[in-house]
């Protein structure tokens, strides 16, 4: 387990949580377990049992993007696919997911460092 997950997973798990919970809450999904992890590609990802998995680095992004990130995997609750009806669900929760997509993209490309610049790292 590397220093930089074990000094920020605990954090990333509570940001997430509050963010699943209000967002189901308000929308109504239904979903089972929370993971935390430190996955080398995925920001996020959704079991057919509906248990929702997050890179723990979500916690380092904007709000806007991790937000995005989140309804992402929650619509899969209710559509697992990338179909039309999917994303339709996705922009009747946040509108402008394409540019927080594009954004997201963006950000892949710098450095790490820059991205998650701490000093525990
Ligand atoms: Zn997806």
């Amino acid at each position: 387990m590397s220093k930089h997950y074990r000094a920020h997973k605990e954090r990333a798990r509570g940001y997430v949580k509050e963010r699943v919970e209000t967002l189901s809450a308000v929308y109504g999904f239904q979903y089972g377990r929370i993971a935390i992890r430190n996955t080398k590609r995925s920001w996020g990802s959704c079991s057919e049992l509906g248990n929702l998995n997050f890179n723990y680095k979500i916690v380092f992004l904007p709000d806007s993007l991790a937000e995005y990130i989140i309804v992402h995997e929650l619509c899969h609750l209710r559509e697992f696919n990338h179909s039309t009806r999917f994303w339709k669900h996705v922009e009747s929760i946040i509108p402008d997911w394409k540019e927080r997509r594009r954004a997201l993209k963006r950000l892949e490309r710098l450095p790490a460092r820059v991205l998650y610049c701490s000093k525990e790292n």
